[in-house]
């Protein structure tokens, strides 16, 4: 007959006399950010980190740990998005000034809807300064805040006749003086109209992605790109704002995050959060 599993436990094992035991010394079990890391299985995923049995990748403490990560975000998101690019319709430096003041707290979808009648009916600085702003509110409505974007638009554009002969400057200092224009516009604007990666843009994708992937826990855009530059090359960092932007998009949601299919799970620290 078996034996019932509520019985009294036997010892598991005799000590011999004459005998010390050596107290346990507890191991440190938790693997590096970037050691390789059992799979979740449909069970534990979607558990709280306090609620899994086995380990996740911690949070990098370390220089070296946070660029190990790093260097594992860029390589995987660059062959994961081959095409990442800005997704805001522009043709030349210009348009794309004022595509990125009309996308403050609006998607590019929607802002890529208003630029074509924009562009057609102020193609270039000179046209857009003397704009009746009524008309260009009308125009930009749908992209919210319209008019204070309309007044921006309009005060960008004199400014750029008035200082800068017509032309969009290529320095971060030129550009953040002008109406709308903050340091995350001047950022997109030169690495993308110019090649010049002066910064990282910091939108809200970006913030969420750096800090789940634990490569900062700065709470404002200019300290997290402070902490992000020095830990991606130069070459790369108008890059990087597309490809954390695409996976911000595409899998790392800000809410229910789809952790079961991002290639990062291994490393991130976060995996398996609801967001
Ligand atoms: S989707 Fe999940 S695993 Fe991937 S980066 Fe976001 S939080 Fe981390």
């Amino acid at each position: 007959m078996a034996r019932s599993g509520n019985g009294p436990r036997q010892p598991l094992s005799v000590k011999k006399p004459g005998t010390t035991r050596k107290a346990a010394v507890p191991k440190d079990t938790t693997p590096s950010p970037t050691a390789p890391r059992p799979r979740r299985t449909a069970k534990t995923f979607g558990q709280k980190p306090s609620q899994r049995a086995a380990p996740v990748a911690r949070s990098p403490k370390t220089k070296a740990e946070k660029q190990a990560i790093a260097t594992i975000v860029l390589e995987r998101l660059t062959a994961e998005y081959p095409d990442a690019h800005c997704e805001l319709d522009h043709h030349n430096a210009f348009e794309l000034l004022c595509a990125t003041i009309l996308s403050a707290q609006c998607t590019d979808v929607r802002v890529n809807m208003v630029t074509p009648q924009l562009f057609a009916r102020f193609p270039d600085p000179g046209s857009l300064q003397d704009a009746p702003p009524e008309e260009v509110e009308a125009i930009v409505r749908t992209t919210g805040f319209y008019r204070a974007k309309a007044k921006n638009l309009i005060g960008m554009a004199r400014a750029l006749v008035r200082d800068h002969h017509g032309e969009v400057p290529r320095t971060i200092g030129e550009l953040v003086p002008l109406p709308g224009v903050g340091r995350k516009t001047a950022n997109v604007i030169l690495g993308n109209a110019f090649g010049i990666n002066e910064g990282i843009v910091v939108d809200t994708h970006v913030q969420r992605l750096a800090r789940r992937l634990g490569l900062t826990r700065e709470p404002d855009p200019v300290g997290i790109e402070r902490e992000l530059m020095p830990l991606f090359p130069r070459e790369s960092w108008a890059l990087l704002s597309h490809l954390l932007i695409w996976h911000g998009r595409r899998v790392c949601f800000a809410r229910k995050p789809a952790c079961d299919r991002c290639v990062l799970a291994d490393v991130c620290p976060s995996a398996g959060i609801d967001g």
